[in-house]
C-alpha cells in the first residue's frame, strides 16, 4: 500500500493518478515532466520575486512547503514526489539588479492588429452538454447549453477581432469533441481508478464506472487535445481566452428554479493546492508558468478585460468564498484558479465568467436568443447576450493594446 493521506486519495478519485513503475506521481493521462525544460531560466528570478510569486498567486498559504524548499541562493523543488531526496536545483538570480525583469507586453506598439488570439470555446456543447452537466431546462423553454453559446460568442468576437486585423484561432468549430477519444475508450481506466474489475468488451460498465470515464472524457482528453492543438499552432498564441458562461448551484436540483444572484468574474492561473503540488507534473507545468511570469501578462490582461466587461455588462462582482482561488491584486472581479485549461495551454489564459445562466436576469435574455441590434429589457435597450460579451472582450482587448494597465511592480517605487 502507499502511504497516501485521505486528502491525496480523494484528489487522485478526482483527477486520476496512474501508478507507474518510474514512481512518478501524475494527473491521469499526464507524461512525465522534463525537469531540464527549466534549465532555460536558472539565474533569471530572484529569491524575493520567486516567494512572492508563491505566496501571492501560485501557492497561497505555504502549499509548497513540502515540495520546494527555499534556501538563500537557491530553490530545491522535488522531481518526484515519491522520492524524498531526488530534487531540481533552481538557482535565483545573484543581487537585486541581476533580474531579467521584462515588462510584459502582450501587443506591442500598442495595436491589436497583427498579433495572434486564441479563443477557447469553453465545454463541448451540442449532443455532449448533458454528459457533461452544462445544459439546463426549466418546463418548455429551449434548454440553455453553456457550449452552444460560448461558441456563438466566440464565432461573433472572432469576426470582431478580425476586423482589427487580428489572426484568431478557434479551439473548435462545432458542437463536438475535438479529442478523437470517447467516454468508452476510458471505461477501463475508469474501473481501475475505482479499484474494480474492467467491464467485459461490449457490457454497459456499472453507473460509477460510466460516469468516471466520462469525466476522463470531457474533463481531461478533451483538454488535453485542445492543449496539444495550441502546441501545434504555427505562431505562438500572444493571448489565450476560454470563453464560458457561469451558473449557480441549483437550490433544489430536482426542481429547478432561477436565482436572484447574476455576477462576472475572471481567472487567471494559480492557487494550486498541496495536494495538486504533489503531483508531479502539475508542480513542473506551475513552475513553467511562473519561470515564464506569465502571471504578470495574465494579470494585466484581467484587469483590462475585468474593467471593460463589468462597464458594459453592469455585473458585479463575483466574490469566491474558498480556498480553490486566490484573489489577485484586490482587483474584486480577478481570481486565480488551477485548472486544466489554464494550466496546460501554452501561453497567457484568461478565463472570462460573466453572467449566471439560471439566474433571472440573466436566463430571461438567454431565452430571447441571438438577435440584431437592440431590445428593452427592464427599461434599458440591451444588445444579445452574445453580442453583449463579444464586444465587451473586444473593447477590453483595445483598452489592454493602448493603454496597458500598470503591473503592481510598476506601481512600485
Ligand atoms: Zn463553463
Amino acid at each position: 500500500m502507499r502511504p497516501f493521506p485521505i486528502i491525496f486519495s480523494f484528489v487522485v478519485m478526482l483527477f486520476g493518478f496512474t501508478p507507474s513503475a518510474t514512481a512518478y506521481r501524475l494527473s491521469f493521462a499526464s507524461p512525465p515532466p522534463d525537469w531540464s525544460a527549466l534549465d532555460a531560466w536558472q539565474g533569471t528570478m530572484s529569491r524575493e520575486a520567486f516567494l512572492h510569486r508563491l505566496e501571492t498567486v501560485y501557492a497561497p498559504g505555504g502549499a509548497s512547503s513540502e515540495t520546494i524548499r527555499v534556501e538563500a541562493t537557491a530553490a530545491y523543488i522535488r522531481t518526484r514526489a515519491s522520492q524524498p531526496h531526488a530534487y531540481y536545483r533552481l538557482a535565483f538570480a545573484e543581487g537585486g539588479g541581476a533580474e531579467v525583469a521584462a515588462k510584459p507586453v502582450i501587443f506591442p506598439g500598442g495595436r491589436l492588429a497583427g498579433s495572434h488570439i486564441v479563443i477557447d470555446p469553453g465545454h463541448i456543447g451540442g449532443d455532449w452538454a448533458e454528459l457533461e452537466q452544462r445544459s439546463f431546462r426549466i418546463g418548455d423553454d429551449p434548454p440553455v447549453r453553456e457550449g452552444d453559446w460560448v461558441l456563438l460568442v466566440a464565432q461573433r468576437l472572432r469576426h470582431l477581432l478580425e476586423a482589427e486585423g487580428v489572426q484568431v484561432t478557434l479551439v473548435r468549430e462545432a458542437n463536438e469533441p475535438v479529442t478523437s477519444a470517447r467516454p468508452a475508450d476510458f471505461f477501463a481506466a475508469a474501473a481501475q481508478q475505482l479499484g474494480r474489475p474492467a467491464p467485459e468488451t461490449g457490457e454497459e460498465p456499472k453507473p460509477d464506472i460510466r460516469r468516471r470515464a466520462e469525466l476522463l472524457f470531457y474533463r481531461s482528453a478533451e483538454i488535453r487535445a485542445r492543449a496539444d492543438l495550441i502546441d501545434r499552432l504555427p505562431q505562438p498564441a500572444d493571448l489565450i481566452l476560454c470563453l464560458h458562461i457561469n451558473a449557480a448551484a441549483w437550490p433544489d436540483p430536482e426542481n429547478p428554479s432561477l436565482v436572484d444572484e447574476d455576477h462576472l468574474h475572471i481567472l487567471v492561473n494559480g492557487a494550486y493546492s498541496r495536494e495538486e503540488l504533489a503531483l508531479d507534473d502539475q508542480r513542473w507545468q506551475m513552475l513553467r508558468r511562473l519561470l515564464r511570469r506569465l502571471d504578470d501578462n495574465e494579470r494585466i490582461a484581467a484587469r483590462a478585460l475585468a474593467d471593460a466587461m463589468a462597464e458594459k455588462t453592469g455585473l458585479p462582482p463575483f466574490t469566491y468564498r474558498s480556498p480553490v482561488a486566490v484573489n489577485i491584486d484586490g482587483h474584486p472581479y480577478i481570481w486565480a484558479r488551477n485548472l486544466a485549461a489554464n494550466r496546460l495551454f501554452d501561453g497567457p489564459v484568461l478565463f472570462l465568467e460573466p453572467w449566471v445562466a439560471n439566474s433571472h436576469s440573466a436566463y430571461a435574455r438567454l431565452q430571447m436568443g441571438h438577435y440584431e441590434g437592440h431590445r428593452m429589457i427592464d427599461g434599458e435597450p440591451r444588445l444579445s447576450i452574445v453580442e453583449e460579451y463579444a464586444q465587451s472582450v473586444l473593447s477590453g482587448l483595445r483598452r489592454l493594446a493602448a493603454e496597458p494597465p500598470p503591473t503592481p511592480e510598476d506601481a512600485q517605487p
